[in-house]
């Protein structure tokens, strides 16, 4: 063989070594190295099996004008020489198979093709037998050379890359697609039970509210008591659908013009008496303006309810929180800034993520289920808006949020954000 022929044929192999790199597709790849195997070893015919349930082998790969013929043919692992080849995971090279015990004649039948000669190498990766890479008749009833074997181990070596991809691809496949179905159950029974919670609590809530108003008796903290946790449970279902709505893509805001100034008056309004009974001291500073955006007033509300609700929670006796709303070039910035007990810094980057909490939820002093935050950054994201924490541990926290002015500007950043 001269040097020319020489490169010709790495050149060749070399090409495999980049189909395989290139494209995590099987079938195309398994292809080019059936016609590369033939070409490089003077070959009739090459074919590729896999083991199955450590059983049989099948073919997995064979020149177009085999596949239908071959597609359900099984070789017996016990009787064959690719069984061999794959029991003992070493080469095998038949010159004569008339001469050959171990050949297994079934496919030969089935392909209407006659085998003469034949060079089959494992294909293991890892110590692992995977399958079993041959050549058929090589032509001129010439011999196989030692050569034609480097090569083949060479491409067997590249087939058990590309097998154990597949392999590996197709384990991803299936965890996604369970992923994907538990994440549709989820799904389906946050949206049933926060709707069937709905309805019984809402009849508590109306109910225990009338019976508070009309009953003047020594049972009012008892009432007091019912309807407060009534709230907070109203709270939490609606942070579970919320949150679920914006996951299933079916949240969306109804945009209105929306004074942010009244806004943030609602929501101090509604906290007035827990602050009072905490000692808490809560101040606001709106300015004069109306401070005007394009939104939906309920879902700034839910982002500032929680915002002020963490603020109240994650402060002694005695605190302070101050809400400040301002008006800055193209947007409205609203921050609530407390000095309670405030947040590591390796759990700053963290907290808006859904379920998150500084504390173990076992040993927490404080309620919650770690959606308030998350919920409130989708509420402003949604608004093309975004939000951010600053804090220091032991001296408090300080949560900003900004809103666009206007809704074609809104669009724009989201799409900015979202990029
Ligand atoms: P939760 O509803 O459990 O409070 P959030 O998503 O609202 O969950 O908040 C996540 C975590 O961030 C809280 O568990 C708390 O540890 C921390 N956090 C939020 N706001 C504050 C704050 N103002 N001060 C201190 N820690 C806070």
């Amino acid at each position: 063989m001269s040097d020319n022929e020489r490169i010709q044929r790495l050149e060749r192999l070399l090409e495999v070594s980049r189909n395989l790199s290139a494209s995590l597709d099987l079938e195309p790849f398994l292809q080019s190295v059936l016609s590369v195997a033939s070409e490089l070893t003077n070959s009739e015919v090459a074919s590729i099996l896999e083991v199955k349930d450590d059983e049989q082998l099948r073919f997995l790969a064979v020149p177009w004008f085999h596949r239908e013929s071959l597609q359900t043919v099984s070789v017996p692992i016990e009787t064959s020489v690719a069984g061999w080849v794959y029991r003992n995971a070493k080469p095998a090279v038949v010159a004569d198979v008339a001469a050959e015990p171990r050949h297994f004649k079934g496919v030969d039948r089935v392909a209407q093709f006659e085998t003469r000669s034949i060079m089959a190498v494992p294909i293991v990766y890892k110590g692992e037998a995977l399958g079993v890479l041959e050549t058929v008749n090589k032509v001129n009833q010439a011999n196989y050379t030692e050569e034609d074997l480097i090569i083949l181990e060479t491409l067997a070596s590249q087939v058990a890359v590309a097998m154990q991809n597949g392999r590996l691809m197709s384990h991803v496949r299936k965890a996604v697609d369970e992923v994907d179905h538990l994440d549709r159950m989820k799904s389906d029974f946050i949206a049933v039970a926060s709707h069937e919670l709905r309805t019984p609590l809402g009849l508590i809530l109306g109910h225990s509210t009338f019976l508070r108003e009309v009953i003047q008796t020594e049972y009012q903290p008892q009432l007091d008591t019912i309807v407060r946790n009534a709230m907070r449970l109203k709270e939490i279902i609606d942070n579970i659908a919320n949150m679920d709505n914006v996951e299933r893509g079916v949240a969306s805001v109804r945009r209105r013009t929306v004074s942010i100034r009244k806004v943030a008056q609602e929501v101090l309004e509604n906290f007035s008496a827990e602050v009072q009974k905490k000692r808490i001291s809560l101040q606001a500073d709106l300015g004069k303006d109306e401070l005007m955006i394009e939104g939906d007033a309920s879902k700034i509300a839910t982002a500032l309810t929680n915002l002020v609700k963490n603020a109240i929670l994650f402060s002694d006796a005695g605190g302070h929180i101050f809400v400040i709303a301002e008006q800055i070039p193209g947007y409205v910035k609203v921050s609530v800034i407390d000095d309670g007990i405030g947040i590591p810094t390796k759990d700053l980057g963290r907290i808006f993520e859904r379920f998150y909490q500084v504390e173990s939820h076992l040993t927490r002093k404080h309620g919650g289920m770690g959606l308030g935050l998350s919920v409130a950054k989708v509420m402003i994201e949604m608004h093309g808006g975004r939000i951010w924490a600053e804090s220091v541990e032991g001296k408090g926290s300080n949560f900003t949020f900004i809103l666009p002015l206007d809704s074609g500007q809104a669009d724009a950043a989201k799409r900015v954000f979202a990029s």
